[in-house]
């Protein structure tokens, strides 16, 4: 990657180097670079004219499309900042995000434009005519010169803890963080690879994994939202060879009925993460699909995936590090601090800090919120609970704010969970802990059974003393139907726990 590389600048470079290769394939066709470049260039040329120049903000509201990356690659050469958001966000919700960014056009697709409510910015459907006008614009004269230090993206964190924030995140935190991976042994781009983006474009994950390919100027191929059976019907077809997939994904992916007769020999690599991935679960996928896996640990705040746990340790007869997030990324550094700063020792649990090339720039309109995460120093302290071995890798406990305080000792939800889930008649589990007179908080676990089956409480109770020390056996079972999730399948603990907190029914 050259030093001085932006989101525009590499999309021309590819245009020149490699003009005719897929950029893009979606819903049966296809944007070759040397188009994409040229539809960024009108879009840029449109923008300029629409007023919209350095550091104004624009926002899109459309499930995955083509003209995401226009009009990104477009937005960056007047330096303006893309603002995508989360379609699944209540009205409500997306207003909050249009005013505190205050976005001065809006993207949209049909189906999301119907459910707005005003007022709203300027608006222009991109699957419309006015936008094909400006997509097909003469290309813009003199793009603004934009350093990697400016901020390409405004994205909003996924908001499983709290209300988003709307981390700022710049041309070198995207492009530099990608580079790393070519130091990797394990990670290679072919000129027949083809990836597949079926994660939303409004998460990291999802845009994190849409430049791997951009920036190695390979193909993607787009996909409007996740769709078991068209994934399924691709791989048929060897449509793709690697991709990026969260745990909940997988699970539909693997559950559905066509898997069963699917063929899986052109993928070569599946890269999963954004949340803790199940055992039973991963154990499953390496036995049936047996390609490559790859773990990514990372955030918003890293601008995606900065530890990752290679291939390597997902082979062999029980894989002794297969539950660990990875190892930090080439020039990625690493650390586990005490609730003063402290650096704490291997093996011992703490805060996880990162520093590296991909770090955020900070929180938009929120000096308080980034004060919290980045230090002085250029730590970013991650909010998760985890520890580092004497090898390097790092076991992500669970987040800092989730964790159970009952009678004085800490329960890690996520602990419990991994427990449960290895049940053969729990399908899924949130754990949480209830406000409780003795022991301050008491834990709970919600469950939701494989096929509706029934689970007596006495007996589920003794199956799990047997794993695990009592205090972190649930006091309480709830069995309910689907657990709240998130965009990126992310469970929501917070609204679980307001949904049981008031009656925190069942209790055996
Ligand atoms: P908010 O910050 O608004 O609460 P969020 O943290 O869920 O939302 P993201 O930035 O999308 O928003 O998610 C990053 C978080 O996801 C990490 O801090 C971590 O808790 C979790 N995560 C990411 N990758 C993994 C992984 N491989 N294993 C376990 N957890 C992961
Ligand atoms: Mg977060």
């Amino acid at each position: 990657m050259p030093a001085n590389d932006t989101i525009g600048r590499m999309i021309r470079r590819h245009a020149i180097e490699r003009p005719t290769i897929d950029a893009i394939r979606y819903e049966g066709t296809s944007i070759d670079f040397v188009t994409l470049a040229a539809r960024a260039e009108g879009v840029a040329a449109a923008l300029a004219d629409a007023g919209i120049g350095k550091d104004d903000r624009i926002a899109i509201l459309a499930k995955n499309h083509p003209a995401f990356l226009e009009i990104w690659a477009g937005a960056c050469m007047v330096g303006a900042v893309l603002v995508p958001i989360n379609w699944r966000l209540s009205p409500r919700e997306i207003a909050f995000i249009i005013t505190d960014s205050a976005a001065k056009i809006l993207f949209v697709d049909a189906e999301q434009h119907a459910r707005l409510n005003e007022p709203l910015p300027r608006t222009i459907a991109i699957d419309g005519e006015d936008y094909r006008a400006w997509r097909d614009r003469p290309p813009i004269a003199s793009p603004t010169e934009i350093d990697p230090e400016h901020i390409a993206i405004q994205l909003y964190t996924s908001g499983t803890t709290g209300f988003p924030k709307g981390a700022l995140i710049s041309h070198r935190a995207l492009l530099g963080g990608k580079d790393i991976w070519r130091h990797l042994d394990w990670w290679t781009w072919v000129p027949e690879d083809v990836g597949l983006v079926a994660m939303p474009l409004f998460h990291i994950g999802g845009i994190g994994w849409l430049l791997m390919g951009l920036e190695t100027g390979a193909t993607n191929h787009l996909m409007r939202e996740f769709d078991a059976d068209e994934i399924l019907a691709l791989l048929d077809r060897g449509g793709f060879t690697k991709m990026f997939i969260v745990p909940t994904a997988l699970q539909s992916l693997l559950h559905a009925p066509a898997a069963a007769t699917t063929d899986f020999s052109s993928l070569r690599t599946i890269l999963y993460g954004a949340s803790p991935m199940p055992m039973p679960l991963l154990r499953e996928a390496i036995a049936r699909i047996g390609c490559n896996f790859a773990q990514q640990y990372g955030m918003t705040e890293t601008a995606g995936t900065v530890i990752a746990l290679g291939p390597d340790d997902h082979r062999g007869e029980q894989p002794p590090k297969l539950n660990a997030a990875g190892r930090a990324m080439p020039t990625v550094e690493l650390r586990i601090t005490d609730t003063e700063g402290n650096v704490l020792p291997p093996d011992t649990l703490g805060q996880v800090e990162i520093r590296s090339c991909a770090n955020f720039s900070g929180y938009w309109n929120r000096p308080d919120a980034t004060a919290e995460a980045m230090g002085e120093d250029g730590w970013l302290r991650t909010g998760d609970a985890g520890l580092l071995d004497a090898d390097g890798y790092l076991f992500v406990l669970d987040r800092i704010k989730d964790m159970i305080i009952s009678g004085g000792e800490n329960i890690y939800p996520l602990e419990v969970e991994s427990m449960l889930l290895e049940h053969p008649a729990i399908e899924e589990v949130g754990v949480i802990g209830l406000p409780d007179e003795r022991w301050g908080e008491s834990v709970a676990a919600v469950i939701v059974t494989r096929d509706g089956a029934a689970l007596d409480q006495a007996d589920l109770r003794m199956w799990c003393r047997e794993r695990i020390a009592a205090f972190k056996v649930p006091k309480t079972f709830i069995f309910i139907d689907a657990l709240p999730r998130n965009a990126s399948g992310k469970l929501l603990r917070r609204a679980l726990r307001e949904a049981h907190a008031p009656q925190p029914a069942a209790t055996a």
